[in-house]
């Protein structure tokens, strides 16, 4: 077994040149994950000098470690929504979660990115009765208030979906999609570099701070590679947020998760497993998410440990996620994981994806393990803001918590504490 992100064999990124930052932009985007690359082609497309500014290489964050599930609908469930923001807001919000399914879809045509994108759908299955009894009342409010099909599955028929028999029923959603996230981190990349804009790779943003040129407001950045000065930043650090953006850091709990993948399946076992080659997951708080990749390996992936990922989380990871992978499909029981690796999600305090401005900076963050699709939303909405466009984005302007009584500086003491709390939520709920 490697513990290597699998998709990186199946990627080919494209090569930047280390060369001098310039001295100054019109916008300076920190990290070359989906958020920002999205940002940035967006950006660049509308004439503006746009750096991209990444510690460590295209994609190397969230972005090319996922699960590849392109998903509709929010971490939150809508009835949930509506208690936080009333039935007209939540109306919005989920009306942008569909739009950004096809916003990844749009991308992905108009730049050629072959990525293996699929409209396949997904299929939460629900690990208790109550659980079950849940989706009806979901699909039930989703149809009448966002005028949306969610197709229940009944235990019965669960066999069309799924080659396993330990759930009590699923729901479906045909509008989700799968995608090889490594071959779409690679291919926004080249699209950025097409459209003008400059990407530094091993160019670590350090400090941020506010500074005036000819009469012009802006912003000193200094970067592990010399200073460069920017008319606008925006923030795209998701879980990996750090000391350079304090007042972010605080708002972002960053949550390990980890994925293995199996040895190439037999075609009539990876048919077994999904018949319809659905994006799966299950309806804990501590879930289990999986897929078939395009090559027909089991991608297999939770939240074995509550950590950011290290060498001692990945490889405790490993037996965790086998183990669970073979509850779920016991048909596995003597298949080989070839891959395991894990990466960083990022979490608000309320579970909810952010967007707006910070201090005088624009950033878009906390999509929750929803991020494929949100981010790549998020980064075009908010260069269409920094462009000077009013687009609509439900995201913006809502109530973004901090820890209660200041108790997170960006130190993520509590996770321990947090894991064995989901862990006492799903044996209880
Ligand atoms: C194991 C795993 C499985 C997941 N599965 C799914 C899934 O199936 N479907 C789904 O929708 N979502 C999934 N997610 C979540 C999704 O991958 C993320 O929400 C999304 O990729 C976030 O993109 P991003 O661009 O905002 O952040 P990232 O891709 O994390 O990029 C942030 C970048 O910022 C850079 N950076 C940070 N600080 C600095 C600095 N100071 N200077 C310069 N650069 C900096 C980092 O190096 C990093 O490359 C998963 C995440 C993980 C970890």
């Amino acid at each position: 077994m490697q513990e290597h992100n699998y998709w990186l064999i199946t990627a080919e990124f494209p090569k930047t040149e280390m060369r001098p930052l310039p001295s100054a932009v019109d916008v300076a985007v920190i990290g070359a994950g989906f958020t920002g690359l999205s940002a940035a082609r967006t950006l660049a497309r509308r004439g503006a000098k746009v750096v991209v500014l990444e510690s460590e290489t295209i994609g190397w964050g969230a972005s090319s470690r996922n699960g590849g599930m392109v998903l509709t609908g929010l971490k939150l469930g809508v009835n949930k929504l509506i208690s936080m923001y009333g039935r007209e807001h939540t109306r919005r919000m989920y009306a942008a979660s569909l739009e950004t399914i096809d916003c990844v879809e749009r991308i992905i045509r108009e730049e050629a990115i072959g990525c293996d994108f699929s409209r396949c759908g997904h299929l939460e299955v629900a690990c208790k009765q109550k659980h079950f009894d849940d989706y009806a009342r979901q699909a039930e409010v989703i149809a009448r208030e966002f005028n949306h099909e969610l197709r229940v599955i009944q235990k019965k028929h669960l066999g069309e979906e799924i080659g396993s028999n330990i759930y009590y029923g699923g729901m479906v959603d045909e509008i989700s999609a799968g995608l090889n996230p490594a071959g779409y981190a690679a291919g926004l990349g080249r699209a950025v570099i097409k459209a003008g804009a400059d990407i530094f790779e091993r160019t670590r943003v350090e400090n941020i701070e506010r500074e005036s040129r000819r009469g012009e407001s802006g912003w000193k950045i200094s970067t592990s590679r010399g200073e460069l000065w920017a008319h606008e930043v925006f923030v795209g650090t998701s879980g990996y947020t750090g000391k350079a953006t304090p007042a972010l850091q605080k708002k972002i709990i960053p949550i390990g998760s980890f994925i293995v993948t199996t040895e190439v399946l037999p075609e009539a076992l990876a048919h077994e497993l999904s018949p319809r080659n659905r994006m799966i997951y299950d309806s804990k708080n501590y879930l289990y998410y999986y897929r078939l990749t395009p090559d027909r390996r089991m991608l297999f992936g939770g939240r074995a440990a509550f950590f950011p990922e290290n060498d001692q989380t990945i490889h405790r990871s490993a037996d965790i996620l086998q183990r669970g992978m073979i509850d779920v499909y016991p048909q596995l029981r003597d298949t080989k994981i070839d891959f395991v690796w894990g990466g960083t999600l990022d979490f608000a305090f309320d579970m909810m994806p952010h967007a707006g401005e910070i201090d005088g900076m624009y950033y878009a963050l906390g999509y929750a393990g929803h991020g494929v699709a949100m981010a790549t939303y998020q980064g075009e909405k908010m260069a269409e803001l920094i462009a000077g466009d009013k687009p609509d984005n439900p995201f913006i302007g809502i109530p973004f918590p901090e820890a209660p009584l200041g108790l997170y500086g960006g130190k993520p003491w509590f996770l321990p504490f947090a894991g064995m709390w989901y862990k006492f939520l799903d044996w209880v709920s």
